[in-house]
């Protein structure tokens, strides 16, 4: 079984797809997530190259953090953030652009299963998942 996500940004201009299950799922608490993306901790998705299709960069908007080589993609038109580069460039999707693809609800293949750079949190999370303190749970350098 593979599924497929078809996905949008608020006004249509920026479609791209996703297929199978994503490679990573979870909350990222890290300074460089928070610092791209306006948020406290980042809920999201990461894929295989080879999973998504994603529109051309020159169709959107990028905002690439200082010295991180990590950049936010978005629709020119309404404003709305699809997905980032992070390091080591995979594709990451935030979950949010499957719920507004699904009814609001997040897609049960999708549930997030980590914390990841725990320890730079600016909010606790009083859940299950399992804390990484660092990166070390997806191969990345604590
Ligand atoms: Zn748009
Ligand atoms: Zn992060």
């Amino acid at each position: 079984m593979s599924e497929t996500y078809e996905l949008s940004c608020d006004c249509g201009h920026v479609t791209m797809t996703a297929h199978g299950e994503p490679k990573l799922s979870l909350y990222c608490h890290c300074a460089s997530c928070r610092a791209l993306y306006n948020t406290d901790v980042l809920s999201a998705t990461g894929w295989a190259d080879d999973q998504v299709e994603l529109p051309e960069p020159g169709d959107m908007f990028a905002h690439e953090l200082d010295g991180k080589q990590m950049t936010r993609y978005g629709c020119p038109q309404c404003g709305m953030t699809l997905y980032g580069r992070h390091k080591p460039g995979i594709p990451v999707i935030p979950h949010g652009v499957f719920r507004k693809a699904n009814g609001g609800h997040l897609p049960a293949a999708l549930a997030p299963t980590l914390h990841l750079f725990y320890r730079e949190r600016v909010i606790d999370v009083d859940d299950d998942l399992r804390k990484s303190e660092g990166g070390e749970a997806v191969g990345l350098e604590s």
